[in-house]
């Protein structure tokens, strides 16, 4: 797996474990603000049920104002109904004032003696239902204040938190004093203005799934019911001691605290997810650039190093950490093998070298363009490599440029390529190029120059009549031989005429000294075209590069005429000689014997019919 791959995972691996983390984090905090809500719900609850006590210790106040009032003790102690009636018409508010609904004086065997019912939303007094003096009287006193639970009744369909007194006089029962504030819905409506929450009384609930919670020496039933994310209810649960059944105060809660920590939870986790991503991908970045790249890039270069064989490459460091510590190290380690490498290679060059410097022929090795290392023998003859290229001019093509092409030209060939020195000396080179590697070539010349000179010298004197050194009858045939493969010409053959006399008077040395002599004078009379050769004897072939019958008569003639004036001096002889010539014109890929013999059958004609005289045939 390479690196970008298990950066790749290690941030997919990063990612999914946040994930994870965050959606953790995310449900306990949920869980958290559900638990904050139910405090606060609690706190609800307790502030409702703190609101019902200071109503009943308001109750039960005056109840028990009442009960210890001076002058109401002996008239409920007498049951003087007619002076409780005169004392209470003389405070015809006091019920609105002290914001109460029932206010009943009951004498020991609690039979009413005064019984005041104000409806404090309509403000009108009316007459308090029987069935309430029916249930005081079956109740004892012990059960309706022993405690909290039991401070409810229903009276005219309404919910009535009560206080019951007894009315002691000299630690007697003199009678009892009832007091109760109605739960309408100007008291809900307090309620909820105070709590916050909208308030309202329930009579079934259904499930008795209640919790409990202590609250100042009491205990309240309290049920948290969340219906939606927008909508909560509680319920506090009392006991309705008339109707012997429990009735419910509801509360009903819009969850604005829940969702606006759920909405702040929510941006929050916004926040710190676009973090989260941010810092992830500037990490990534940073370790792309610091790391994964920098890991790359070396080891592409070690691939490259490789794959090339060559140590040329050095790695860029960008930063002074412990990859670029890596890289400088690398670098050495290129270094070090360069070092070595070079070493090596120059030992082996060395050894190459001194190889090179024992061959006697000349050898270099080159790319074609430049010559890149020569041997001792090149350097004593051409110096330098410069010189060689600069100054050293191939004689027959005349060129500096392009050695290689000139090497290639005379490679394994059996001409020798010519050179003209400096100093104009002219040397003879044999070529052998071997290729080494695809832009290496070995090229091997040999000085060939005293050799090229003798066959020279041999060929020359092969070709060539030793006494006359016009060329002798096997050149000349094979140049007849060769024009005629090539083109049309004309074939003269001449002979001298008498010779045999010549030799016979003068001596055979004065015969060879005429016929030297005459080849000398005819082989100036011919262009420089013209072939002349010695074809036997006294005999000469003369090939001329010219098809008119007319031009050939007319040059044959010539020479004739020269030769016919000409004064041999030859010790103290004057001889003058005259010769008989036979013409023709040789037709392309004619056979030699062909023309030959026309001319020879001219030259007899010439001969029979009074010599020195041209016949063309
Ligand atoms: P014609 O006019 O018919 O040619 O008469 P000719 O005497 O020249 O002819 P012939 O063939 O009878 O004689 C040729 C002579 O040329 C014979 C020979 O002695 C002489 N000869 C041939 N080769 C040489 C040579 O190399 N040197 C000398 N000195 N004489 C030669
Ligand atoms: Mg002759
Ligand atoms: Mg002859």
């Amino acid at each position: 797996m390479n690196i970008n791959k298990k950066v790749s995972l290690l941030f997919i691996i990063i990612f999914i474990f946040s994930f994870v983390l965050i959606s953790f984090i995310v449900k306990s905090r949920v869980v958290n603000i559900e638990s904050i809500e139910e405090k606060i719900t609690i706190n609800n609850v307790k502030k409702v049920q703190s609101i019902l006590n200071n109503y009943y210790e308001k109750v039960e106040n005056i109840s028990y104002e009442y009960s210890t009032h001076d002058l109401l003790l002996n008239y409920i102690k007498n049951n003087d109904t007619q002076s409780l009636n005169s004392f209470f018409i003389n405070k015809p508010d006091f019920m609105k004032k002290l914001n109460l609904s029932y206010f009943i004086l009951l004498d020991e065997n609690k039979k009413p003696l005064i019984s005041k019912y104000y409806d404090l939303s309509s403000e009108e007094q009316m007459a308090v239902p029987e069935e309430l003096f029916s249930f005081l009287n079956k109740t004892s006193f012990n059960k309706l204040s022993l405690s909290s639970k039991n401070r409810y009744v229903t009276l005219n369909f309404e919910k009535v938190l009560f206080s019951f007194e007894k009315v002691l006089v000299n630690n007697e029962v003199a009678g009892y004093v009832f007091t109760g504030r109605a739960i309408n819905s100007s008291f809900l409506t307090k309620i909820s203005d105070t709590i916050g929450d909208y308030a309202s009384l329930v009579s079934n609930y259904g499930v008795d799934d209640f919790s409990k919670i202590s609250f100042e020496n009491d205990v309240i039933d309290y049920k948290i019911k969340v219906q939606d994310t927008d909508k909560l209810f509680y319920y506090l649960k009392f006991y309705d001691v008339l109707e012997k059944q429990n009735f419910y105060i509801r509360f009903q809660n819009s969850r604005d605290v829940y969702n606006n920590m759920i909405v702040e939870l929510k941006y929050i986790l916004f926040l710190f997810l676009a973090m989260f991503f941010f810092t992830m991908i500037v990490f990534f970045i940073f370790i792309n650039k610091l790391f994964v790249n920098r890991i790359n890039y070396i080891a592409n270069i070690v691939k490259k190093v490789s794959l090339n064989e060559t140590l040329k490459y050095q790695l860029r460091v960008s930063y002074d950490d412990e990859i670029s510590y890596l890289i400088r190290k690398i670098n050495e380690m290129f270094r070090v093998i360069n070092a070595q490498q070079d070493l090596t290679l120059k030992k082996e060059r060395d050894f190459l070298q001194s190889v090179l410097d024992t061959q006697q022929n000349i050898i270099m090795i080159t790319d074609g363009k430049e010559i890149q290392s020569v041997n001792r023998k090149f350097k004593e003859i051409f110096f330098n490599t410069d010189n060689f290229l600069e100054n050293i001019a191939l004689i027959d093509n005349k060129t500096k440029a392009n050695f290689m092409a000139v090497a290639k030209r005379y490679n394994n060939k059996d001409m020798p390529a010519k050179f003209k020195l400096i100093d104009d000396q002219e040397m003879y080179f044999t070529f052998q190029v071997s290729k080494l590697d695809i832009r290496k070539y070995l090229i091997c010349m040999n000085d060939v120059s005293t050799l090229n000179h003798k066959i020279n010298h041999l060929t020359f004197k092969a070709s060539t009549d030793e006494l006359t050194s016009v060329y002798n009858k096997s050149t000349i045939t094979n140049y007849a031989k060769r024009w005629l493969e090539d083109k049309d010409f004309s074939m003269i053959i001449f002979d001298i005429d008498f010779f045999k006399k010549i030799n016979d008077t003068y001596g055979h040395y004065v015969g060879d000294c005429i016929l030297k002599e005459l080849a000398k004078l005819i082989s100036k009379e011919i262009s420089k075209d013209d072939i002349l050769g010695r074809f036997g004897g006294e005999e000469f072939l003369l090939l001329i590069d010219d098809t008119s019958s007319v031009n050939i008569i007319k040059i044959a003639n010539r020479v004739r005429k020269v030769v016919e004036k000409e004064i041999f001096e030859i010790d103290e002889h004057k001889i003058q000689v005259t010769i008989s010539m036979g013409c023709t014109v040789c037709i392309y890929d004619e056979k030699f014997e062909t023309v030959y013999k026309r001319a020879d059958e001219a030259l007899y004609e010439a001969k029979k019919t009074g010599r020195n005289k041209v016949v063309f045939y």
